[in-house]
């Protein structure tokens, strides 16, 4: 029976006592409980980085007794550094859905994209589909339907050109017997959008547009009188 002390139904701290092969996270009790000082337990336990340490019993259970001091800067620093985009992201999707006065609203919330209950009620559960499923630094999120709402069965983790792909406004050209959208066709011939259109504007063919090389115009022609 757990005689652990509680306060207004919060426990205080644990009596209960573990086990040899008892675990959290990646923590395990590979000692039978030994008083160090006092009356506290202690035990040996063990990381599943290899990392052996006396651990007290009450912190066992806690969500600081999950790793070893060495494995838990380690996982905080990937989860601040993961989760400070991914945060970022996750708060820009419910502005442009929710927020009337954003911008980028008539193209969401005004067309019905929503996020789903569970990403709207919890950032965690959006992040923790973010980490399962491919996320990267480098990548956007992206909606398979672009008509359809924020959801992880409508939702994935696509560069830009993929992106651009699945967009409706779309610019698309025949070029070398290929249909391909204007994003990818710049990115293969790495050539800037400005330039592009300019160069189709003043008369050049496609080709000659995309592979006729880029003179840097950065000195001024100079004027001789003579
Ligand atoms: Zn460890």
């Amino acid at each position: 029976m757990d005689l652990s002390p509680t306060c207004c139904g919060v426990l205080l701290f644990t009596t209960v006592e573990y086990k040899i092969g008892d675990r959290n996270g990646c923590i395990e009790v590979t000692s039978h409980p030994f008083k160090k000082v006092g009356k506290i337990n202690y035990y040996s336990v063990k990381c599943d980085c290899g990392n052996c340490f006396v651990m007290q019993q009450g912190n066992f259970k806690k969500s600081l007794g999950k790793y070893c001091i060495k494995c838990r800067s380690k996982a905080q620093t990937f989860y601040t550094k993961e989760t400070r985009r991914l945060r970022h992201i996750w708060c820009h999707i419910k502005v442009r859905c929710y927020d009337k006065r954003n911008r980028a609203y008539c193209f969401y919330g005004q067309k019905g994209v929503f996020l789903c209950d569970e990403w709207l009620n919890s950032f965690e559960s959006f992040r923790d589909w973010a980490l399962a499923n491919g996320y990267d630094n480098s990548l956007t999120i992206d909606r398979i339907d672009s008509n359809g709402s924020y959801e992880p069965s409508n939702c994935r983790w696509a560069n830009w050109v993929e992106q651009a792909r699945n967009r409706s406004n779309n610019v698309f050209y025949d070029f070398e017997g290929e249909r391909i959208i204007q994003v990818e066709l710049l990115q293969r011939y790495n050539i800037n959008c400005q330039t592009f259109l300019s160069r189709i504007k003043k008369g050049m063919t496609l080709k000659e547009a995309l592979t006729t090389p880029v003179v840097k115009q950065n000195k001024k022609p100079r004027i001789t009188t003579k």
